[in-house]
């Protein structure tokens, strides 16, 4: 049995589902803050904290927890920003509490979401994993204190990991089962599509004089079940005696702004109006991953994120 956390979210919701199509049984543990009850596809629920004790206690004594997959995190940027405290106590401090009843209870293996947001200004593009890490913001710090943490653990107590840091998470499942639900939407495709769909008046668009050809920020888009796939790999991995890792999961491809939205009207056949404004605070001009090690070490091979497949995925879970 798999324990995951944030199975009412985007990313867990689909890794929720891929991991069902695989075979695997799973419990999914989320407060329902920001997920959604009916994302949860696996009839094994618990509506909770996961800084909670007694109820990972009551987790771990009910079920034989093989690894979890911990994905319940805050991950608004700028939200991180003006409260801090809210970010280190949640991402923070309760997966303490989740990472010591996984060593209390002998689990041994743990995956987590992490992000490209740990590297901050980085000078080189493609971004490995060998990169200077310097997160810009608490968002990326409190993930790079859980990495931290899950060194020392792996040393101490034998506690294994596998750490993901995720570039653009997009698109949806093909079946139309799942769809991406923030409130409020940040993202750049969701809020492109909801432009086509005539539910906001236009795309604003963060900044256009950038040092990019077309002035707006790269980025590398990657589909979220690419994402799922890259999990199941690393707990294949781990479950087979394979050492604690850092792997980024990139496309390995950058758009810019604009290019997204052109694809969207491609896609959508919306109008999609433009309306240039400030640069957001916190944006690197170009993100795109190196994801050699995942592909050499995991065998991961990114299938769908060709980016009219992740819009078309996208734009298809709203209608
Ligand atoms: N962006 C934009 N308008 C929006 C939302 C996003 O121009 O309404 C830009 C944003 O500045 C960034 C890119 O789109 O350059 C991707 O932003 P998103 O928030 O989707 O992901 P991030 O890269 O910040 O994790």
């Amino acid at each position: 049995m798999i324990l995951l956390t944030g199975g009412a979210g985007y990313i867990g919701s689909h890794c929720v589902k891929r991991l069902m199509e695989n075979g695997y049984e799973v419990v999914v543990l989320d407060n329902l803050s920001r997920g959604f009850r009916d994302a949860v596809l696996t009839p094994h629920f618990v509506e909770g904290n996961i800084g909670d004790r007694s109820i990972l206690e009551s987790i771990f004594s009910k079920y034989k927890i093989d690894a979890v997959m911990h994905f319940s995190a805050f991950a608004c940027v700028g939200e991180s920003v003006e409260q801090p405290a809210e970010y280190y106590e949640n991402n923070v401090a309760q997966t303490l509490t989740l990472l010591t009843a996984c060593k209390d209870f002998g689990v041994k293996n743990f995956i987590f979401s992490s992000t490209c947001a740990t590297y901050g200004d980085v000078k080189k593009i493609p971004i490995d994993e060998t990169t200077p890490i310097g997160p810009l913001n608490p968002y990326g710090h409190s993930k790079r204190m859980v990495e931290l943490i899950l060194q020392d653990f792996d040393t101490a107590y034998g506690l294994k990991h596998c750490i993901f840091r995720y570039f653009n998470a997009a698109g949806c499942d093909p079946e139309g089962m799942l769809s991406e639900r923030h409130d409020p939407e940040t993202h750049l495709i969701p809020i492109v599509l909801q432009v086509a769909k005539g539910q906001r008046e236009n795309i604003k668009l963060f900044g256009t004089d950038y040092p990019t050809p077309d002035g707006t920020c790269i980025r590398d888009y990657i589909h979220v079940n690419d994402l799922s796939d890259a999990h199941i790999l690393g707990l294949k991995n781990l479950l087979n005696g394979g050492q604690s890792d850092i792997f980024n999961l990139g496309s390995e491809n950058g758009f810019s702004v604009r290019e997204v939205i052109d694809i969207c009207r491609e896609v959508s056949g919306g109008e999609i109006p433009e309306v240039e404004v400030e640069r957001r605070p916190g944006d690197a001009p170009k993100l795109v991953a190196d994801s050699t090690k995942a592909k050499t070490i995991l065998g991961w091979t990114p299938k769908s994120s060709n980016l009219k497949y992740i819009v078309e995925t996208a734009w298809n879970s709203m209608s």
